[in-house]
């Protein structure tokens, strides 16, 4: 065996000695007390969040399996942030919906619909998310993930695309659905997910409140 073999050896068991408890937490499912963000880094090293989670095949190694299956927990903690976002907003009698600004695994921007609250026209969800996010170099924009709760209307489309944003994750497009197919044909990545809890944000306050809903979308 070669020193370089040897000392990958000896690295892969320093991997597992340290990985083999945090695996084993996640199988009794104990995955909320993790900082899942450092576990999957110390597990894969760093991730492009802009990229899909590579679902594994059932024959894929644990590893590949849990590296797939802790990005899509992220994933869910992404677009939970999002929605509690949106209930913040219906709390101080708001539109529900919510966004959050992702790099590199981190969130960097959240906003909500802002319409009632503020009396403004532009500060939809993801016009104040990103508005909240701040002034950033085009270098960090094109590592974000946008999400929202519902499917960005043509502002907020046209938002993301001006600033080169590579993927948006959408709650749900059942309620409403915006101009998805130009933003993909635009080499936007944009996954739906049909979140029930964005969906019944959306029905209930639409049932509830037509008026105000309409006047949102321009209808
Ligand atoms: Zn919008």
């Amino acid at each position: 065996m070669s020193p370089e073999e040897l000392a990958l050896a000896k690295k892969w068991v320093e991997t597992w000695n340290t990985t083999g408890p945090i695996l084993e937490k996640i199988r009794r499912e104990e995955l909320r007390k993790l900082d899942t963000f450092k576990t999957i880094s110390h597990l894969c090293g760093p991730i492009d969040f802009t990229q899909e989670p590579f679902r594994p095949k059932p024959t894929s190694g644990l590893v590949e399996q849990q590296k797939w299956f802790m990005k899509a927990r992220n994933m869910d903690s992404f677009l939970q942030a999002a929605i509690d976002e949106a209930k913040k907003g219906l709390a101080a009698g708001g539109i529900p919906i919510g966004s959050v600004l992702v790099c590199d695994g981190k969130i960097i921007g959240r906003g909500h619909n802002q319409r009632v609250q503020h009396g403004s026209v532009i500060h939809h969800a993801e016009m104040n998310c990103l508005e909240n996010a701040g002034r950033l170099k085009a270098s960090v924009y094109e590592k974000c993930t946008l999400y929202s709760t519902l499917s960005p209307c043509p502002m907020c489309s046209g938002a993301a695309l001006l600033y080169k944003i590579p993927r948006i994750i959408v709650g749900e497009n059942q309620t409403f659905q915006g101009p998805e197919e130009y933003v993909r044909s635009q080499g936007v990545k944009v996954e739906i997910l049909q979140n029930p809890d964005c969906i019944k944000l959306m029905r209930d306050f639409i049932a509830a409140r037509p008026e105000l809903w309409n006047e949102d979308i321009g209808v």
